[in-house]
């Protein structure tokens, strides 16, 4: 990875590109990792860790569910806290149910799905659409082998209703996720092939295939738009222009004397409340056995975690051009406004005034703008990870983001020049 900033927005989209899945953002930052000298720990297996020494060692990752991920740095000198940035790997989408092919009208064959997470149906009609995810098979010596797989060709189409046949489709349509998302596959002659193209496509044989976590994506291509070239579109920004920005703020940052956590969830769209998620011990496991693996002691530990803070980055909305009665009366968020800092009177964000305050000082040293998100009044607002996670580690944690339009939808837009910002607060952050 290029050790600079500039061109972070088109490295981002890239990056999406590539990662069509929770599996890919987590194989895609493995690959990063593994080229800027981090060494992969294993849960199953004792953990021998070291401090850095010169510019050399220190530098660790470890996984869960091949979804999640945390990769750590542990200072040369004794550390204070633990410095975390988390972010979700996970975006909304329509999982492949079992046994998904079924016959329509004797004419098409269309695959049986159902909805992860809360998003916009609408605009998943009539665009192409591919399959990702992972295969489980059969391997060597009878065991079974975790497989990747994109199709990564236009393979899938979800055609509305005709305005003909549906005169008050333009009046608000609610719809019905078994009635009326179900992808067309092929014509009859495509009969028994769904699992031969995704077999083809991961290097398998369709007999050795015994699960699957494969979702649909969306095949149209990240873009730079605007009259200035001021926006971007791609899908999964939320939360994938997290995960990425803050990324390579962390491998950017210098010297700390804290530990340096980077943390990646599955599972956030869909509650958090998985062995993987942010409600689980993954954290917790994780920075326990750091301080184990170094020799501490327990009172260390606490000592640690009380030293300790946390960005939880999930991406904000932006006020919308068309409906800006829907933002509160004067926290605005605008696209290319800088990080932008949530609150929440009921907590579901986790800021309060002092991570706020520590938060604006770090955006300061950075020279990163900043904004204030906070919901109308009359309107509950989503949740996101730092207010879960704390239920395992309780720390000072700031809810941040970047501004965004649309999102949920398949094809989501944002700043082009946010990226940066993100990316230079991050590093100041682990430097703090
Ligand atoms: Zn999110």
């Amino acid at each position: 990875m290029e050790n600079s900033f500039k061109d972070i927005t088109n490295r981002m989209l890239t990056f999406i590109d590539q990662s069509p899945t929770c599996f890919h953002v987590i194989d895609n930052l493995k690959k990063e990792l593994a080229e800027a000298g981090y060494t992969e720990l294993h849960e199953n297996e004792e953990w021998d860790i070291a401090p850095m020494s010169g510019n050399e060692g220190g530098r660790y990752f470890v996984t869960r569910n091949d979804s999640s991920i945390i990769s750590f740095r542990i200072p040369r000198k004794d550390f204070k806290g633990f410095y975390m940035i988390a972010s979700h790997s996970d975006s909304p989408s329509f999982k492949i149910k079992e046994n998904p092919e079924m016959e329509a009208g004797g004419a098409y064959i269309k695959l049986n799905v159902e909805k992860y997470g809360g998003m916009l149906c609408a605009e998943w009609f009539d665009r192409p659409l591919s399959v990702a995810g992972r295969l489980l098979v059969k391997g060597e010596n009878g065991k079974v082998e975790t497989k990747l797989v994109n199709v990564n060709r236009n393979l899938l189409m979800i055609p509305a209703l005709a305005i003909h046949m549906n005169r008050e489709a333009n009046d608000g349509y609610k719809y019905n996720a078994q009635n009326d998302m179900l992808p067309i596959f092929g014509d009859n002659t495509a009969k028994d092939g769904f699992f031969d193209v995704v077999a083809y496509a991961a290097g398998v044989k369709k007999e050795d295939i015994l699960g699957h976590d494969l979702f649909l994506y969306n095949r149209v291509e990240p873009t730079v738009w605007g009259a200035n070239n001021e926006y971007i579109a791609s899908s999964r920004l939320d939360d994938q222009e997290c995960v990425y920005t803050t990324f390579e703020g962390f491998l950017n940052a210098g010297d700390s004397e804290n530990v340096a956590l980077h943390c990646v969830f599955d599972n956030e769209e869909v509650g958090s409340g998985t062995k993987q998620g942010a409600a689980s011990t993954f954290l917790k496991d994780t920075i326990t056995r750091i301080n184990m693996a170094l020799g501490r002691t327990d009172e260390q530990y606490y000592t640690a975690v009380a030293n300790s803070f946390m960005l939880s980055a999930d991406n904000a909305h932006a006020i919308h051009p068309n409906h800006l009665e829907k933002a509160d009366p004067v926290n605005r968020p605008v696209i290319n406004g800088g990080v932008v800092i949530k609150y929440n009177a009921n907590q579901k964000y986790t800021t309060d005034a002092v991570s706020a305050a520590t938060f604006k000082l770090m955006c300061e040293k950075a020279e990163v703008p900043y904004q204030c998100f906070t919901n109308r009044s009359d309107m509950a607002g989503g949740s996101t990870l730092g207010n879960i996670s704390t239920t395992q580690v309780a720390v000072n944690t700031v809810d941040i983001g970047l501004a965004q339009l649309a999102m949920h939808s398949p094809y989501e837009s944002a700043g082009s020049k946010d990226p940066e910002y993100m990316a230079a607060v991050a590093k100041v952050f682990y430097e703090f």
